[in-house]
């Protein structure tokens, strides 16, 4: 439903003594599975010897008791969890992606997007390389094993690599005695390390999954960096580090990172909460109560309420039981799954002035299939602040938007955009008040490219830079 992003979810694990790290990665990746549904996998390493599996499907149904029973120990372990687009969730793209080389073993996890996977998979395959995937994964495969023809090492030959690499990407490797983890000079994605009790590393795309598993953040991964992990300890190669300005993707914190989590030293929860508060002292309203759209809104929600002094109310019970189980493809389905997913608590909304928050409209069905069950329910005015600005150009670095059509932001204007979703008020987010709140500390930069088209590096050659949009952004960037 809805699903324009590419996610994925990275995990890595270097272990102080052999032991059962598929029952461990598991965890993580459980702790992961909001950033990619529809395909998992785990390898496993013990002394050189890769155990892997891989499969379509959610982690805990891919997972089962036998499954990971029939993993060995090991020392190492990848894990990936994966959100394709339509047409791409095939077994071949799930990962993580083993490969065998003259050089030895491999295993291969990767989160983000490169602007030009296409010249690089061209000359690849001039040269003779043969794909299976369509995913960006086995290009980079490709490049570090031609780059390892002639490093000394499996490190030296992934910093090699990533002199050919554009665009975002998050790797987690792993080697018969190494995990490797590297980050993109710009740190598009997010990508930290811990440390457990026991001495054990641990390499993942959030820090829910430290968490989920025992360890401790020690920090995130650098942009441009590449750690290594193995029996000498913690290394940093630095040569791509403050080589490109840093661009964290701003959407890790609209949407896709789980509010439990620290992305570059910034609680997700915090920086939500900052963004409804910043909405509230912004686009005041006259109103009884402040709701939700779970989960997405929930903290921006929260901070909408404690700014505005209008109390947070639970407006919606959301069904945890309702997972991927109802997907149908037509869109008079989509609108019944809302249904079946949200129902609004009629005590809380009946005969009320009721604020709505969400984090981001895409194409704006949800949302006013929303707002349809809420006037049901008895709200007598809908006012819906939404925490991020318009979402009006593509990403090209891991939000695959393939029809700028399914963006309702770029094909409307805001008081269209009103009355599609049926509410009586909308206000955006400014994406001035964003950047305030998101550098705060003026300590990272970030990327926005999807709400001002400014994009930090190249864009893919075939897709040119920017396309028309109907709402003027000055009118979002420069309103006040
Ligand atoms: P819309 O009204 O545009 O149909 O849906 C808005 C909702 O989509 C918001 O609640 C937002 O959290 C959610 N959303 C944004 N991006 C994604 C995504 O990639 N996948 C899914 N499932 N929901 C998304
Ligand atoms: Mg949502």
């Amino acid at each position: 439903m809805n699903k324009i992003h590419e996610e994925c979810g990275v995990f890595g694990v270097y272990s102080s003594e052999v032991k059962n790290l598929a029952s461990m990665t598991y965890y993580a990746l459980y702790a992961l599975q909001h950033r990619g549904q529809d395909s998992c996998g785990i390898v496993v390493n013990d002394g050189g010897v890769f155990t892997g599996k891989k499969d379509l499907g959610l982690v805990g149904d891919v997972f089962t008791k036998e499954v990971l029973a029939s993993f060995g120990p090991g020392k190492i372990a990848v894990g990936h969890v994966r959100a394709g687009v339509k047409g791409s969730v095939t077994h071949a793209n799930a990962q993580p992606l083993v490969v065998n080389h003259v050089k030895g073993t491999m295993a291969l996890g990767f989160n983000g997007s490169l602007v030009n996977k296409n010249e690089l998979r061209t000359e690849l395959e001039l040269q003779g390389s043969i794909f299976h995937s369509t995913a960006d994964t086995e290009v980079i495969a490709y490049e570090i094993i031609k780059a390892r023809l002639n490093a000394p090492s499996i490190e030296r030959a992934v910093t090699n690599a990533m002199d050919k690499l554009k665009g975002a990407y998050c790797i987690v490797l792993m080697s018969p005695t190494k995990l490797i983890a590297a980050r993109d000079p710009n740190g598009f994605r997010p990508l930290c390390y811990g440390v457990t009790e026991d001495g054990s590393y641990v390499v993942a795309s959030e820090s829910c999954a430290l968490d989920a598993v025992g360890a401790k953040l020690v920090r995130d991964v650098k942009p441009g960096e590449v750690i290594v992990f193995d029996s000498m300890g913690v290394r940093s190669i630095e040569d791509h580090c403050n080589t490109a300005k840093m661009s964290s993707c701003i959407f890790e914190f609209v949407y896709n990172a789980r509010p439990d989590s620290i992305v570059d030293g910034y609680s997700v929860h915090e920086a939500r909460v900052e963004m409804g508060r910043y909405l509230a002292k912004k686009y005041p309203v006259e109103a009884d109560v402040v709701i939700s759209v779970p989960d997405s809104g929930n903290d921006a929600a929260i901070g909408y309420a404690k700014e505005s002094g209008i109390p947070y109310e639970l407006g919606f019970l959301k069904n945890k039981y309702v997972g991927r189980t109802f997907i149908f493809p037509d869109q008079k389905d989509r609108e019944d799954q809302v249904r079946k997913k949200l129902n609004p608590i009629s005590s809380v909304v009946n005969g009320k002035r009721v604020v709505m928050v969400d984090d981001s409209i895409v194409r704006g069905t949800t949302s006013g299939r929303v707002v349809k069950l809420l006037r049901e329910a008895g709200a007598t005015e809908v006012h819906f602040m939404v925490s991020s600005p318009p979402f009006l150009f593509p990403c090209y670095y891991g939000t695959d938007v393939p029809n700028k059509d399914m963006l309702i932001a770029n094909q409307h204007t805001l008081e269209e955009i009103r009355q599609m979703v049926g509410v009586d008020s909308l206000n955006y987010l400014d994406l001035e008040d964003m950047k305030k709140i998101a550098l705060m500390d003026g300590k990272n930069g970030f990327c926005y490219a999807c709400f001002n088209g400014e994009y930090p590096t190249e864009t893919p050659k075939s897709t040119g830079n920017k396309y028309e949009t109907k709402i003027n952004i000055e009118e979002y960037t420069k309103r006040h």
